[in-house]
């Protein structure tokens, strides 16, 4: 943990911030950096605190818990997690852009909430944030992948050609995974280790764990003039800013504005409109093993990941999402009958015999789901915090074109395993990503979206809002990069109008 962090009893509230962020994770600390790189007094106030806490205190435990209901089965564990560092401490670290297209009108943009902005505008802040996460790739990626300007800033270690061969022999163009790659960590990108450590000294920082935000409290000109902060043992503050960030993830996000209801907001902060947690998206993929005969490159137990981006806009043209084909080689994949059950050892222990016969192909397909206003975070009525406030509701169904897109992207994969000579087919159950997207959207017009093109919120003047909650469609690459961008956006956007002097006094 940062050697600066507080816990909030020791938080002095006396003196406002300039700007106070809620949460810890990729968001809340690439916006903390910059502005406290800039002289900007910046508070982070943080639910969880260490690792050891998030694994043995049940209380953090129940409070990043939520309900979920709909037929996708949405996953209520391993989904979002509370502690310093944010759910990004359970992340795989791979950091894809969004193409060009998810950005411009298709099949699943809301006709009346657009992307208020291009590729082009996020084009250097992907740059930049590929610089702070040090993502490692091929510079040379294929002419299907989203186009750039500079190299990736760390090259291309892992040796995918066996994959590359292979599907390129059956005519698909595959690109290596681009991945963030840690210098402090032992395995993946920690944001706490990588970016913390560089400005967790500075006396322009104030960093408390163990502080829940409860609500944020607005007056009559929908300001928000305090973060009621509490400990889980007892501790209460507030906390005052000039600008306070919403970094909060795609479920804690829209759940802390929809509890902040009062006079000034009946409905909930930024929900006049009925449009806070509306839009719920995420990845749900197909995931395929098979077997094929083994060549020298197969040798090797190693596990290697391969993407095609030449499907990804495929079946837009039927009116369905994108797609991202997953590829990876390997023997020791457990599968086709893990998890272990002592009936079937013997069972086992054959299918262990034939994977040494035979190499292992996973294909997979992560799909972009059709947005829809009723797949929606909103207040649990039956799931509690430690406090007793209620924990968020996540509705998610499958629309028709959802379940359309996965039967094309089985078929797409059983066509390439044919194309590949590859045997004993195996489908596994369909996975969630765990990328929590869409709840707070941003967009130019205020009864479609919750925040502008800058991410400010609509209603509220001093209140921005960062995240995957942000995102108008969810694409199908995985969003923590567009996250690091927009925060680096954003993070710009606010240096910029306290160099120029239009943040008003705290209120
Ligand atoms: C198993 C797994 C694998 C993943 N792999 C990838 C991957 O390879 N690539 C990728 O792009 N993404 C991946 N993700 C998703 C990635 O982790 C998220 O996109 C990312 O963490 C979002 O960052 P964030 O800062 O917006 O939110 P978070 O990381 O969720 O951080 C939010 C923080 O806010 C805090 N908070 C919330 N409410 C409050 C409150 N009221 N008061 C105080 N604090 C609060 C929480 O405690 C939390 O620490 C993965 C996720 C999981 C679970």
């Amino acid at each position: 943990m940062a050697d600066n962090t507080v816990k909030i009893d020791a938080l002095d509230t006396t003196e406002p911030f300039d700007v106070c962020i809620i949460g810890s994770g990729p968001t809340g600390t690439i916006i903390g950096k910059t502005l406290v790189e800039n002289g900007i007094r910046t508070v982070i106030l943080e639910a969880g605190s260490s690792m050891f806490n998030w694994l043995t205190d049940s209380q953090i435990k129940q409070y990043a818990d939520f309900e979920s209901t709909g037929n996708t089965n949405y996953p209520e564990k391993h989904t979002k997690a509370s502690l310093l560092g944010g759910t990004a401490n359970f992340w795989t670290g791979r950091c894809e852009r969004l193409h060009p297209s998810d950005m411009e009108p298709h099949a699943y943009t809301p006709p009346e909430n657009p992307w208020p902005i291009t590729y082009d505008d996020l084009d250097p802040y992907y740059e930049k944030a590929e610089r702070i996460m040090r993502v490692r790739g091929n510079s040379q990626r294929s002419k299907y992948s989203p186009p750039r300007k500079t190299p990736l800033p760390l090259p291309q270690t892992k040796d995918i050609s066996f994959l590359t061969e292979l599907l390129d022999s059956i005519g698909v163009e595959v690109d290596d995974s681009p991945t963030a790659i840690p210098q402090k960590s032992i395995r993946f990108f920690k944001v706490q280790k990588e970016i913390l450590p560089g400005f967790a000294a500075s006396p322009n920082l104030t960093l408390v764990t163990g502080a829940i935000v409860r609500r944020l409290v607005s007056n009559a000109d929908k300001n928000i003039v305090g973060a009621e902060v509490q400990s889980f043992e007892g501790e209460k503050k507030v906390v005052r800013a000039r600008i306070y960030v919403l970094a909060a993830g795609g479920i804690g996000a829209p759940r802390l504005l929809l509890m902040s209801k009062s006079e000034h907001h009946p409905e909930g902060i930024g929900n006049t409109y009925d449009r806070v947690g509306r839009g719920f998206n995420e990845h749900p993929a197909v995931n395929f093993y098979a077997q094929i005969p083994h060549q020298r490159k197969t040798i090797y137990p190693l596990s290697k990941i391969a993407r095609t981006h030449q499907f990804y806009s495929t079946y837009r043209e039927e009116g369905l999402g994108s797609i991202m084909p997953v590829f990876r080689q390997s023997w020791i994949l457990p599968h086709h009958n893990m998890p272990l059950k002592i009936s079937k050892i013997p069972h086992n222990m054959l299918a262990i015999a034939q994977r040494l016969l035979h190499a292992t192909l996973y294909m997979g397909v992560v799909i972009e789901m059709k947005i829809s206003d009723s797949n929606r975070v909103t207040l649990s009525t039956k799931k509690k915090d430690p406090f007793g406030d209620p924990l968020a509701r996540v509705h998610m169904d499958y629309a028709d074109e959802d379940i359309a897109l996965l039967e094309r992207s089985r078929e797409l994969v059983r066509d390439l395993y044919a194309k590949v000579g590859a045997g004993n087919i195996y489908e596994d159950q369909i996975t969630f990503s765990r990328h929590l997207q869409g709840t707070c959207r941003m967009g130019t017009d205020p009864k479609t979206s919750v925040v502008d093109p800058d991410l400010r919120a609509h209603e509220s003047p001093n209140l921005y809002i960062s995240g995957s909650e942000a995102f108008v469609t969810g694409g199908a690459m995985q969003p923590t990069l567009t996250i690091a961008a927009l925060a680096s956006r954003l993070s710009e956007h606010l240096v910029t109008r306290f160099k120029e002097g239009s943040v008003p006094p705290a209120g």
